[in-house]
């Protein structure tokens, strides 16, 4: 081909660096990660790059815990493989419980009866050989939350793996549910468990940022293949399918477990009578419930030896029938209509918005801890307002496509999953709870801290916060977010908008988007660069606020000017009230401020005698509401 260009193909690599070099000079990027633009791991259209690479690992792990001390064990065998440029001198796994090792810093305080000396790692072996603790350099070195693994003389090279295998012992919390946790006497989650593996990427290599409490998910796309042996009439929920329900479960729940992909209906799988006569396990001192799953961040399980579990299922596309369960305390709360509600959330999110077919092959909800996400399994407390049980199901299971889905970065890019789980249910809340308007709620929420010093934008990493900066992370990572990608769905309509989440999700998924990627899949998407709109909203301190003025009025014409006195862009809703109760209503887009001016003006017919004239409303923030009015019909 070479010497052959025809102009049409020309014309195209024109527009394309035109395009190129706009994108590319509208918006601020950190030369951390200008570096993956230009060399290609990442592409200024907002795909990922032709060099685009991730490392990711197999995990085999045996686990038994005791309900009865809180201790887990751990066998776990990890092979890591090494699918970037780089040679790895050291390895780095997480060690999460060290959250209450004694002297660890921690954004929350912890019930001194947690504090331990740490996760035990009692022996380690590299590709079989055992590495002894020795002196440094050559031993293992623990640092607040991480594991180092120097490799010595056999660095890990591109395109080669190494085989870690580790036995460890830890404590699960039994007063602090951070995340995790003990829920009552024999009830338990347990997410942040094993030694994992952290991320290496193109941006900053090793993601060596601890754990403190407030950080949530930055993990490879892994296999895990985990057996968890518990002692008689507990029964394990996990992160991927069941293996060996036959060899767990006795035969009557064995049978009602089969049978959820038979009928519509909820099936309660194990029954509060089931509880009560302890006729649901296999009548052994303990059992091996084993699971497997295949390109998840993270497994997490949970166990209780007197929950009920109600369970269905919905086909989400040809391929995926997803079984959707809910284990909880006979009574608590609405849990008896939570399989429902997440049976619409997993419908609403494949069909409606994003309009993505639910990734994974289960989800179960247990009760418990305050909401947290893991793959496949999520827990939540049994709130008495049914519209906050309908909010936090739905919410995390929104967690699956961000930020599990789309690897996400939360540890630096928070606003990127929870700020989705915020605004994406917004409109599947309404519909379940409807006296409950999540809209309204996200922006009264949002306007309390808007334009204080701890407004942080959202471009600021989530990791830079510290432990006494709860109120911005809340603010920058779920209110501001949500509401700016409200405005944007508001401002580009409801199919443009879902025709850019599923690009994005298409270019993206199984990846680790960062906020770049998804800017330039927006502005590729639309052909349009929102930089007006990306820099104020995700870059900029300010707030939102429009003010309405009169500016004059003559015979049946009155002329106001609305202002944008704050920083923010948001959309103009005029309402003109007249005398005689009727209404008038006058709109313009977000994008009406897109060129930077900071006034515009609207005609108002009065050829009714005119009350009032009112700007905004619930569904649009705005941080001064005095400036909105005028009182016509009452000077
Ligand atoms: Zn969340």
């Amino acid at each position: 081909m070479r010497g052959f260009f025809p102009s049409g193909l020309i014309l195209l690599l024109i527009l394309s660096f035109a395009a190129f070099g706009q994108t590319k000079n509208s918006l601020y990027i950190p030369i951390n990660i200008q570096k993956a633009y230009q060399n290609g791991t990442r592409s200024w259209n907002g795909r990922p790059g032709a060099q685009y690479w991730q490392n990711h690992s197999q995990y085999t792990i045996q686990a038994r815990f005791d309900p009865s001390t809180n201790l887990l064990q751990g066998h776990e065998k990890v092979v890591y493989f090494n699918e970037s440029p780089d040679t790895l001198k050291t390895l780095y796994m997480r060690l999460y419980q060290d959250l209450f090792k004694k002297g660890n810093l921690r954004d929350w305080p912890v019930s001194p009866e947690d504090i331990h000396n740490g996760v035990k790692i009692l022996s380690l072996k590299i590709n079989g050989t055992p590495r002894k603790a020795a002196k440094k350099e050559s031993s293992i070195n623990t640092y607040r939350t991480n594991l180092a693994i120097p490799l010595k003389d056999q660095p890990l090279l591109p395109g080669q793996k190494v085989t870690l295998e580790l036995d460890y012992t830890l404590h699960i919390p039994r007063k602090s549910p951070l995340r995790m946790g003990t829920y009552d006497s024999t009830s338990f989650f347990i997410g942040y468990w094993y030694p994992q593996m952290a991320v290496y990427d193109d941006i900053d290599g090793w993601d060596r940022f601890a754990y403190s409490g407030l950080q949530e998910f930055y993990n490879d796309f892994s296999d895990y293949d985990v057996k968890i042996t518990v002692p008689k009439n507990f029964v394990v929920w996990a992160t991927g399918r069941l293996q060996n329900a036959g060899e767990v479960f006795k035969p009557q729940i064995v049978q009602r477990y089969q049978s959820v992909f038979n009928t519509n209906d909820i099936v309660h799988i194990i029954t509060q009578k089931d509880v009560e006569q302890k006729s649901i396990t296999a009548a052994n001192d303990s059992n091996t419930f084993h699971f497997k799953a295949q390109h998840v961040p993270d497994f997490a399980f949970a166990t209780s030896d007197h929950y009920v579990w109600d369970a269905t299922h919905l086909k989400v596309c040809p391929k995926r029938d997803v079984l959707i369960g809910a284990a909880y305390k006979y009574g608590a709360g609405h849990f008896d209509q939570v399989a429902e509600i997440a049976r619409k959330s997993i419908a609403y999110y494949s069909t409606e918005m994003p309009a993505v077919p639910f990734p994974y092959a289960s989800l179960t909800v247990f009760n418990g801890g305050g909401g947290m996400e893991y793959p496949m399994m999520v827990n939540e407390g049994a709130p008495i307002q049914w519209e906050s049980t309908v909010h936090v199901t739905s919410h995390e299971i929104c967690h699956t496509y961000f930020p599990f889905m789309m690897g996400i970065n939360e540890r630096k890019y928070a606003w990127m999953d929870e700020g989705w789980a915020t605004m994406l249910p917004f409109e599947l809340q309404h519909r379940e709870a409807p006296g409950y308007d999540p809209v309204a709620r996200t922006i009264r929420r949002y306007l309390q801290m808007a334009g204080t010093e701890y407004d942080v934008p959202m471009i600021v990493p989530t990791i830079m916060y510290g432990s006494n900066a709860r109120m911005s992370y809340r603010n920058a990572s779920y209110n501001r977010p949500g509401i700016a990608y409200y405005l944007l769905e508001q401002m580009i309509g409801r199919k443009k908008f879902v025709k850019i989440m599923q690009e994005y999700i298409k270019r993206w998924q199984g990846k680790h988007p960062g906020p770049f990627d998804f800017f330039f899949t927006v502005n590729d998407v639309l052909g349009e660069d929102l930089s007006w709109f990306w820099k104020p909203w995700f870059y900029g301190f300010g707030y939102p606020d429009l003010a309405l003025q009169k500016k004059n009025e003559s015979g049946k014409k009155m002329t106001v000017e609305v202002l944008k006195k704050g920083l923010l862009p948001v959309p103009v809703k005029l309402t003109i009230l007249y005398q005689d109760s009727s209404r008038k209503v006058i709109e313009k887009p977000m994008s009406i401020w897109k060129d930077g001016k900071s006034e515009i003006e609207l005609q108002i017919a009065k050829q009714k005698p005119i009350l009032e004239i009112k700007l905004g409303d619930a569904h649009i923030p705005d941080l001064q509401e005095a400036n909105n009015v005028l009182d016509i019909g009452k000077k």
